[in-house]
């Protein structure tokens, strides 16, 4: 794969595992759409490659990178990030109680208020930044996995991964994290003892906004993985060769992406915290930000695309800004090469604990001025 040499992330993120097609000496990998692999007389299989809800080539590259960006042993691609959290959840035994952090992507509490207890599983919540609020919820024997999301959705709330892996580790349970908003370039969860990563490959990984993936990654090959792997291959809520390969050509480009993006937001933060308009701003990158110092230890090199901010006036105000935007695009996720402007409340609909006078912001890497200017002139309407 023309990778004798050893060369940094960078270097294999731009140029796709450095990938020359054997046959065509093609710099751009094809896509495989054959759904089967002929198999050879004596019924072995080439490559053991039978079917390809498990074995499609088109995978190899992505997987292989996404693996070295989070410094894992294995990684398996899914339909989207949330059928990689479910594989997750299903992977686990009944009665097998489950921890997740009180701020955590609406869809995992959604799928949890809407599964868990059909399927069995006994769930629980714990303060996002709080060790000993943690050590409160445990269930001794019981909890089988805590939960990760850091910095979270939408207030952008930290939790220190090492002291959670620490604990986790006392009491025999898994870590999932959730490394969606800070991306394999901000902060590696797998250094810190983290066993699996979960990414929304729609947002960052893509990052162009035209892709539905998800991705784990893993530490160990454990029986837990073991067991998530056949749930992917048995089920088959997994990505079309052509998903997986816009994948592939988004991810060569997230090194650039990010550093514009965490360059922009750092810029936007700073503009919100100063203006009179706005109560107070939610971006880990911020000294004003109550969990900056942990942000500062264990974030690198920035503090990722995704500010919320509270404003003054409320929910009437709040609607009022982000209906007279005109460069910032009213949309939810984030993730994207644009900005978007959502507010949160009203998409995440009853139940969800957002404040209403909340407004997320997902940056993109336009012109900052360009941003910040369009804030002014709707925060001033
Ligand atoms: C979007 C998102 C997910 C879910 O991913 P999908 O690809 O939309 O299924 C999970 N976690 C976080 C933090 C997200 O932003």
């Amino acid at each position: 794969m023309g990778t004798k040499t050893k060369q940094s992330l960078e270097t294999l993120t731009a140029q796709g595992m450095g990938y020359i097609d054997p046959t065509t000496k093609s710099v751009n990998p094809p896509i495989y759409l054959s759904t089967t692999f002929e198999r050879n007389e004596d019924l072995s299989y080439h490559e053991d490659r039978v079917y390809t809800r498990a074995d499609n080539p088109s995978y190899d590259l992505v997987t292989k990178l996404l693996t070295r960006l989070e410094y894992g042993v294995d990684s398996h691609l899914f339909a989207s990030g949330m059928a990689a959290a479910v594989a997750i959840f299903q992977a686990l035994n009944p009665r097998d109680h489950v921890l997740v952090p009180t701020a955590v992507y609406n869809g995992i509490r959604t799928w949890l208020r809407k599964y868990a207890s059909p399927w069995g599983i006994d769930y629980g919540f714990y303060p996002n930044n709080d060790s000993d609020g943690l050590l409160k919820v445990i269930k001794p024997g019981k909890t089988k996995l805590i939960w990760i999301e850091t910095p979270a959705n939408p207030e952008m709330q930290m939790t220190d991964i090492s002291l959670v892996t620490k604990i986790a580790k006392q009491v025999g349970a898994t870590v999932v994290c959730d490394n969606t908003v800070a991306t394999p370039i901000l902060t590696n969860p797998l250094k810190m003892d983290v066993d699996i990563v979960l990414h929304s490959a729609t947002k960052y990984l893509n990052g162009h906004g035209d892709v539905l993936a998800g991705v784990l990654i893993t530490r160990k090959k454990s029986e837990l993985w073991k067991r998530i792997v056949s749930i992917a291959h048995d089920g088959g809520a997994i990505p079309g060769p052509f998903e997986s390969w816009l994948l592939l050509r988004g991810l060569r480009t997230l090194y650039l992406r990010m550093n514009k993006i965490c360059d922009n937001a750092l810029k936007i933060a700073q503009f919100l915290d100063n203006h009179p308009m706005v109560v107070s701003v939610c971006y880990p990158g911020l000294p004003s930000f109550y969990d900056y110092d942990l942000a500062k230890t264990q974030m690198n090199g920035g503090f990722g695309g995704v500010i919320s901010f509270h404003l003054k006036g409320g929910k009437e105000k709040a609607i009022n800004v982000q209906s007279k935007t005109k460069v910032f695009k009213r949309a939810t996720s984030l993730g994207s090469v644009e900005s978007f402007i959502e507010h949160r409340k009203s998409y995440e609909g009853d139940g969800s604990s957002v404040p209403e006078d909340l407004l997320r912001l997902s940056i993109g890497i336009e012109n900052a001025e360009d941003l910040i200017e369009d804030l002014n002139q709707a925060l001033r309407a």
